[in-house]
């Protein structure tokens, strides 16, 4: 029997059975594996490190997506504007379009290699979402994007990997700027943060840079079973304060007249995630 060890941290290591590997190739950018389990489905690891996986993505997805959505909408009138940096599994694309108030999502992947494999390995994670007329894909470093791009966005939502490689331009001062720089007035950005439980040090540092670019900054979390570790901290930024505390039953409404329906995320998850443990509390040192 074939096993695959995650080697996201040095002594402790998840590990899946392995029923077949779909594909492994080192791309221009990460090295990139799909293999089948039976308890996860189809999983997608990049350079050691699980991404997604078919049985629990629904989770992180979204949660990532319809927290701001619903937030911005609430308040500022629809989000029709979204920026995905990252995300190349195409799951957060799907949960943005399933909002029909949204008009055009603009998607930021460094790796082509990621979307195609994607599609054609673990096709139900993106689900036609690369084929809306509303998304416009574009492969470049989200970096530049950010840094360079004339266009204004509602939401902004860094899908990234975890600071190494690629990814750890995503977690600088800068780009949280840059991010800021290219959102309308009162719009909202969130990111993949880590779990706290063994990346403590991502929530300090992200705190202290988000802190030094938006009015109003910290976290909300969820629990992903593949992100090992318990809850996993996604960033927060905007200048509008009163995003985060979008009453319940506004958020009720909200989603009601989305048409969405969900697995994990609903209103009161979505005001729960927002209430957080006094040690992750304690990782938010100004
Ligand atoms: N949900 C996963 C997680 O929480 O770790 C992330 C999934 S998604 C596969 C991460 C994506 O970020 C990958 O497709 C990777 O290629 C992309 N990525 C990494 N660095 C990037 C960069 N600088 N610009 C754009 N995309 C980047």
């Amino acid at each position: 029997m074939i096993r695959y060890f995650e080697k996201l941290y040095k002594d402790y290591a998840q590990t899946f059975e392995v029923t077949r590997i779909q594909f492994h190739e080192e791309t221009e950018h990460q090295d990139l594996v799909i293999f089948d389990t039976p308890s996860f489905g189809t999983v997608l690891a990049l350079d050691g490190i699980i991404q997604v996986t078919t049985r629990d993505e629904f989770v992180y997805h979204e949660m990532m997506t319809h927290v701001p959505i619903l937030a911005r909408g609430c308040v500022a009138g629809d989000a029709t504007d979204v920026l995905i940096i990252g995300g190349g599994d195409g799951g957060i694309l799907r949960e943005v379009l399933r909002h029909k108030t949204v008009e055009r999502v603009t998607m930021v992947e460094i790796d082509r290699s990621v979307v195609d494999l994607c599609l054609e390995h673990m096709p139900r994670i993106s689900a036609g979402a690369f084929d809306d007329p509303r998304t416009d894909l574009i492969i470049a470093d989200g970096v530049r994007f950010v840094a360079e791009t004339d266009k204004r966005f509602d939401v902004v939502i860094v899908d990234s990997t975890d600071p190494v490689g690629p990814g750890e331009v995503l977690f600088t001062e800068s780009f949280y700027a840059d991010c800021r720089r290219c959102m309308k007035p009162g719009g909202v950005m969130v990111t993949q943060n880590g779990v706290p439980f063994f990346q403590g040090g991502e929530v300090t540092q992200t705190f202290q840079r988000m802190g030094r670019v938006f009015q109003d900054n910290g976290f909300y979390t969820a629990v992903i079973p593949t992100y090992i570790g318990g809850f996993m901290t996604l960033g927060w930024g905007t200048d509008d304060a009163t995003l985060r505390d979008v009453p319940v039953d506004a958020l009720n409404d909200r989603f009601a007249k989305s048409g969405i329906t969900t697995r994990y995320y609903n209103p009161e998850m979505h005001k729960a995630a927002f209430a957080l443990p006094q040690f992750i509390k304690d990782l938010m040192i100004k």
